[in-house]
């Protein structure tokens, strides 16, 4: 589970600070001046960029942005390679890659969809002095900030792959059509990265203190569910992985929902865990979570002790729990419960 700071405090940085600093003072050069021009590359950005949280082939696309090696109108211009280095879709500004990727006009709305990012024309200088300075901007901020990292990283590649689409095959640009593309490319790779995860679970020897994950016993199937829950972006998303005695993958399922705290994430997560195995007929399970809170209120026998914040998801799962033939809850340890991150 993943939770971020509420409230800012008084000299504390926190991620909604940091966040905020971008959004509203949009994106200031460290170096205005820099021309657009193939150029040395800050050697820490190199890293942040090969460490980002992304497909293979997005980093390398980030590589060819951060030197200049895209084949803009500008670029194929000044090697005679086209007639104008107007940018083909405003038709208004020479098409480099920094007005591609983040000042063409109609970037603007997918970038505040989905980073949140109100781009300022004036303070971008070079590809790689823009992402400098988010990354910057993002220090310390640990998975927030890497979750940021990653849907710009996304969104980089997207308005190129559509700019090229229109360009070249002169379909319609329909940015909002872009921004649900691009939701439902990083809800993929998440849900991808999610499986990966649950399927490198080593089957180790039965630990009593639950901090490995263990087979179920014979006849029985295991629902590992898990949430994650950013406040500072006010989103969230479940994960619930099922296997079966031998502990093979049967099934794995993951999505964003709304929630306002991470122990509300849990117990949507364990909620629908418990529906999933309901409608699949299954008859003898064993879910395992990660949460004390959680399985205290699931334990609980008496409404008023019940944390109301979450007591109807709590009163549903209690009433799934009545369809299985035999069924148990168990807290395991987090590592154990390589569900949904
Ligand atoms: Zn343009």
């Amino acid at each position: 589970m993943i939770e971020e700071s509420g409230p800012t405090t008084l000299g504390q940085y926190s991620v909604k600070s940091g966040y905020y600093a971008i959004k509203c003072n949009a994106v200031t050069s460290q170096n205005p001046n820099k021309a657009s021009s193939s150029h040395r590359i800050d050697k820490d950005l190199w890293n942040i960029v090969w460490n980002i949280n992304c497909p293979k082939k997005i980093r390398t696309f980030l590589w060819r942005c951060c030197r200049n090696a895209l084949p803009t109108a500008v670029g194929l211009y000044k090697r005679n390679c086209r007639a104008s280095g107007i940018c083909s879709i405003c038709g208004q500004y020479d098409e480099t890659i920094e007005h591609l990727l983040l000042s063409c006009d109609w970037t603007r709305g997918i970038w505040l969809s989905i980073c949140g990012l109100q781009i300022d024309k004036q303070s971008i200088s070079t590809f790689d002095d823009w992402l400098a300075s988010v990354v910057k901007k993002l220090q310390g901020l640990s998975d927030a900030g890497q979750m940021i990292l990653m849907k710009i990283a996304f969104t980089y590649w997207i308005i190129w792959k559509v700019r090229c689409e229109v360009v070249i095959t002169h379909v319609e640009l329909q940015p909002d059509r872009v921004v649900y593309r691009l939701q439902r490319a990083i809800g993929e790779y998440e849900l991808a990265k999610f499986i990966a995860a649950t399927r490198n679970v080593k089957n180790n020897e039965v630990g009593s203190d639950h901090h490995t994950w263990t087979k179920p016993d014979e006849g029985f199937l295991k629902l590992n569910s898990d949430g994650s829950f950013y406040a500072s972006e006010r989103s969230a998303g479940i994960g619930v992985v099922i296997r079966n005695h031998e502990g093979q993958v049967i099934d794995a399922y993951g999505k964003k929902v709304s929630a306002c705290s991470a122990l509300s994430v849990e117990a949507l997560a364990l909620r629908d865990a418990a529906l999933l195995a309901v409608q699949r007929d299954y008859m003898k399970v064993c879910f395992e979570i990660d949460s004390s809170e959680l399985l205290r209120n699931i334990t609980c026998t008496r409404f008023e002790h019940l944390d109301w914040r979450i007591s109807p998801i709590i009163l549903d799962i209690q009433s799934l729990l009545h369809s299985f033939e035999n069924q148990q809850v168990r807290k395991i340890n987090r590592s154990a419960n390589k569900a949904a991150y």
